[in-house]
């Protein structure tokens, strides 16, 4: 079923053929299913209540496969509705399907184009094995998150006892044991021989007291036996060589077997440096048991169970024979030492039964044959991010092995290959050739199993009859043939394929490294000489808020629709796009939802609201304002220095964004539209107001409506990949009547550069970070943001260049009369204290930092300060000799003389002059008053536009002053045409009573009629 997971790779699959569809290419986007494989197979167990293969044959392997595709098709509906959900423009009314005839007719070609090459061959290996599935696992299988789980299992030395000695070897051998180690004492069972490094010194080591003597390497005597024994003999791997010992269970009959081979894997890094070896359990075991020329014999069934004429054990699961055989090494005194002993051990990845390493016949692409080839792909290839490509994914193709292609299952692509009793390999292309090959039409048939397995051939080499093999073929390699597959090339829509070929962008997480990153590169470089892909880019895994894996048994799974249901499927499509760094493990939950919503989409939402809520109000003043009257706005030149910088910004944002998308980095895109969005909302619209409240019939309020609407018709479109449904509705607002009924028809904005004023942008930047500083001043000093203020000084390099309005703006955000350069005050306004930071000097220092920090503390603290203030490097004098400190060696504070307010970061400092004069007092009044009159007219439902008449009665003298000294500013401010003292008792019935307790004022409104 469909997790948030699936939902992240979908949001990157479908940003950029959305962006690349506005840039005007054409973007085919069919859908597809990968329909095989055992998850599938599992499933249906499930739902039967069945489990193993003796189970399904009996089922029917017909019904089974027929139970199969149903589940498949159900599935296909929950994935079909969740693309729908989130807006994931792809067509699946023609998906392909890897389980459809044209699908598995392509990849039987492709496996022929491999055996004609001589590529596909069969070998006895062993290999990691579901004993429950009944079915090798792969190696890119093998690296699927979760195969290696902790678990617990007995560690075991065993005692091997002496029989016999090579000629010439040490008489202390005589009746010693040999010392194994083992962490699987089922595979004990089937010991063959005793491994030993021929190179290695092994000791022979006596218990004092006793005549127990005992076999380990020289170098682990100490490790392996502690206290209490000694040397008697030592000899190396070599001398061993030939000597047989009484095995350690005679359970089943293993002829000539039982001596002491030398093999050159064995180590001294854990056990004893003695290695048993079980030649169907391990592919060291085997490859030094065949050298020897020794048999290979196997009690374990497929099922993972010992056969039933085996004593004691017959029957048993592998793992639950571990119990009575070590118990039975212990009632025969040859179990040395035995303790529990945890380890990482791997597990099928699918039904989580213990995996065993098992020697099975089985199908290979010789991959190891092309492997230069890949690595000379992947070279070509994009990766982001980069460090995949050497990485991870390089680390891979160079430690290639060939590929374990069959499984013994049955849902999948069956294998096609026919063999006659001769042992003649016939590899077969298409139903076409098959009929051929069968002397009957076969083109209309059901290519899976059982249908396919009932078809008998005529070997081409004897004439004799030819059988499928029982195989069926590995999901990934259809998961990697859908470049011409999905096509059914080349049987039909070759050119189409070729048309197509290759891809310019795939996507998935990283866990796909060796899944399908692997395989589309692997198949198509065996098959067509090339990789199917230039460009990927690879996810990080989804996790929850607190970093967990989601799980049901965490009880944190988020269902993705209720997820998009609660918070807009474009939050979730922010988060994975444009938040943060998508490759790295994505932290999902509500919180940063939430936390999108409320920072980027509301935001611009907002904003949009803001230009429609001001062209109603135009419209209802008689002064309609729509796109129609762009062209009457002054030219870029001529508009107000905001405009001309937040047109700047727009255009620079585009550049920026084109070139990220380009490069596949949507996080830096999404970074930059954020912050633009900030950009707009916390600092044009708001510096720009009073421009917009005055209508689009003035030359700046033109100017204002123009450049807003430009910026939101042009961010609409460059958010539009990634948040579809919100920039939909958005563009439905705002488009032109001649434009594209959806953003998603529009096309991509094009910057014009020749707006982007970089020198304007580093100033309104300064100007921001002064508006920063001024307001930490204030806020240091206690002083509300409304009382007015006498002056800000400045200390910064480019405060000198700053035009005049935009020293105008921050004098009005910081309400103050007045701002001014800090040199014009001749004395400091602040006293300084400098103190060594600790940290960054002890690090430089090591030992000398006392005398450092002494010199730092005897310095002249207005001195350090003002030199490491201007960023340079300053010079103390340390036992006579000069040191250098810079920034982080000093911490300087500093302390506002009595009168201002002082904040400083980056060298700049705003100063505020905080003393508030009588006649500033009564200006802080009023501004508040004009608050609480704006609040009242929201309160009370009044319209931007609606012009009010207002009564007050107060009993401070002080704001009375105030309000009736800025009777004209606070009328102008609230639209109020009549505002005065009230005289007497309540004025009139329908104006509303509003009291402010704090201020100690009383004041009446209500709308204005055409009487006042
Ligand atoms: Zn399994
Ligand atoms: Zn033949």
């Amino acid at each position: 079923m469909p997790g948030v997971h699936h939902v992240e790779a979908r949001v990157f699959k479908d940003l950029f053929p959305r962006f690349k569809t506005m840039q005007g290419y054409h973007v085919p986007r069919q859908g597809g299913w990968d329909c095989h494989g055992l998850p599938v197979e599992v499933a249906v167990e499930q739902e039967l209540g069945v489990s193993g293969k003796k189970a399904i044959e009996a089922y029917g392997i017909a019904e089974f496969n027929a139970r199969c595709r149903e589940s498949v098709l159900r599935h296909v509906d929950a994935f079909e509705a969740l693309t729908e959900r989130m807006g994931y423009w792809v067509d699946l009314e023609h998906a392909y399907r890897t389980m459809d005839r044209s699908y598995v007719e392509s990849v039987w070609w492709s496996l022929k184009v491999i055996f004609d090459q001589g590529l596909l061959f069969s070998d006895y290996r062993i290999s990691p094995y579901c004993p429950r599935c009944e079915t090798p696992l792969s190696d890119h299988e093998m690296g699927q998150p979760d195969v290696y789980r902790t678990v617990s299992d007995p560690s075991v030395t065993v005692r091997f006892p002496l029989l016999s000695l090579p000629d010439g070897a040490s008489q202390q051998l005589a009746g010693a044991d040999l010392l194994v180690w083992t962490t699987t004492p089922w595979t004990l069972v089937s010991n063959t021989a005793v491994g030993v490094h021929p190179d290695e010194t092994y000791a022979v080591a006596r218990k004092s007291g006793h005549g127990d003597r005992v076999v380990v390497a020289d170098s682990l005597v100490a490790r392996v036996l502690g206290e209490g024994w000694h040397v008697v003999a030592r000899a190396k791997g070599s001398e061993l060589a030939g000597a047989t010992y009484q095995p350690p269970f005679r359970l089943v009959t293993i002829p000539e077997a039982h001596r002491v081979v030398t093999a050159s894997f064995v180590t001294t890094e854990d056990g004893t440096g003695l290695v048993h070896l079980a030649p169907a359990f391990g592919a060291d075991d085997m490859q030094t048991i065949r050298a020897e020329g020794l048999p290979v014999v196997n009690p374990i069934s497929r099922d993972g169970r010992f056969e039933d004429s085996v004593p004691l054990v017959g029957g048993m699961f592998f793992k639950d024979a571990d119990a009575p055989l070590v118990s039975d090494l212990a009632d025969r005194g040859l179990l040395f030492r035995s303790q529990m002993h945890e380890h990482s051990y791997p597990h099928c990845w699918r039904c989580h039964t213990p995996l065993m390493y098992y020697a099975l016949p089985s199908w290979f692409i010789r991959t190891t044959a092309v492997k230069e080839q890949l690595l000379a792909e992947n070279e070509k290839t994009n990766w982001q991010p980069p460090t995949i490509k050497d990485g991870r994914y390089g680390e891979w193709l160079r430690n290639n092995i060939d590929w374990a292609l069959s499984r013994t299952r049955y849902w999948g692509t069956p294998l096609p290959l026919w063999l006659c009793a001769n042992q003649h390999r016939t590899c077969v292309g298409s139903l076409a050739e098959l009929s051929e090959l069968a002397g009957r039409d076969l083109n209309d048939l059901d290519p899976h199993r059982p249908y396919v397995d009932e078809v008998v051939i005529t070997c081409p080499e004897c004439g004799g009859q030819a059988r499928r093999v029982p195989e069926v073929i590995d999901a990934w390699y259809d998961s990697g043939s859908m470049p011409f597959a999905r096509h059914g090339a080349p049987w039909q829509n070759q050119a189409e394929f070729e048309r197509a070929f290759p891809a310019q962008f795939i996507c998935e997480a990283i866990d796909q490294t060796r899944g399908w990153f692997y395989t589309l590169m692997a198949v198509s470089t065996l098959v067509l000489r090339r990789s199917s892909y230039e460009n990927v880019v690879c996810l990080g895994l989804v996790v929850d808020e607190r970093g967990r894996k989601m799980s049901k048994h965490l009880g944190n799974v988020l269902e993705p629709i209720p997820l998009m249901d609660a918070h807009g499927a474009d939050a979730l499509r922010w988060f994975f796009a444009a938040s943060g760094s998508p490759w790295a493990t994505r932290r999902v939950g509500r919180g940063v939802l939430d936390e999108i919503v409320r920072k980027v989409l509301l935001t611009y939402w907002n904003t949009v609201s803001f230009l429609v809520l001001y062209a109603n109000a135009a419209a209802a003043s008689g002064d309609r304002w729509d796109p129609g009257r762009l062209s009457d706005a002054p030219p870029v030149a001529s508009r107000p220095v905001l405009d001309r910088w937040l047109l700047g910004e727009l255009h620079a944002l585009v550049r920026d964004v084109t070139a990220a998308l380009e490069s596949f980095d949507c996080a830096a895109a999404g970074r930059m539209i954020a912050t633009f969005v900030d950009d707009l909302s916390n600092w044009y619209v708001r510096r720009s107001r009073r421009r917009f409240w005055e209508g689009p019939g003035t030359g700046g309020g033109a100017a204002a409506f123009a450049t807003l609407y430009e910026c939101l018709e042009t961010l609409t479109r460059l958010m539009a990949p990634i948040v579809p449904f919100l920039t939909d509705y958005v563009w439905g607002v705002l488009r032109p009547g001649n434009a594209a009924d959806s953003v998603h028809l529009t096309s991509w904005p094009a910057a014009d550069t020749g707006l982007i004023d970089e020198r304007l942008s580093g100033q309104m930047a300064l100007a921001r970070r002064l508006v920063e500083l001024g307001r930490s001043a204030r806020a240091a000093a206690v002083v509300r943001v409304r009382q007015p203020l006498a002056r800000a000084l400045v200390g910064s390099p480019g405060f000198g260049d700053l035009p005049a309005d935009l020293r105008a703006q921050v004098a009005e955000e910081l309400n103050v009369r007045e701002v001014d350069t800090i040199a014009s005050v001749t004395e400091g306004l602040v006293d300084y204290s400098v103190k060594p930071n600790y940290k960054s000097l002890g690090g430089r220092f090591g030992r000398g930092t006392p005398a450092v920090a002494r010199a730092i503390e005897a310095a002249d603290p207005a001195v350090l300060a003002a030199e490491l203030g201007s960023g340079a490097m300053v010079t103390v004098e340390v036992d006579g000799a000069p040191v250098s400190l810079g920034p982080d060696d000093v911490v300087v504070t500093q302390v506002p003389r009595s009168g201002w307010a002082v904040a400083s970061g980056a060298g700049e400092t705003v100063a505020l002059e905080i003393t508030v004069t009588p006649e500033l007092r009564r200006e802080g009044l009023a501004r508040e008053v004009v608050r609480l009159v704006q609040d009242a007219r929201k309160s009370d439902g009044l319209d931007v536009i609606d012009r009010i008449w207002l009564r007050w009665s107060t009993a401070d003298a002080e704001l009375a002053t105030a309000l009736t000294e800025h009777a004209p500013l606070i009328s102008a401010e609230v639209l109020a045409v009549d505002f005065r003292a009230q005289q007497g008792e309540r004025p009139e019935p329908d104006a509303r009573e509003h009291v402010d307790a704090e201020l100690g004022l009383v004041f009446w409104l209500r709308r204005a009629d055409s009487g006042d």
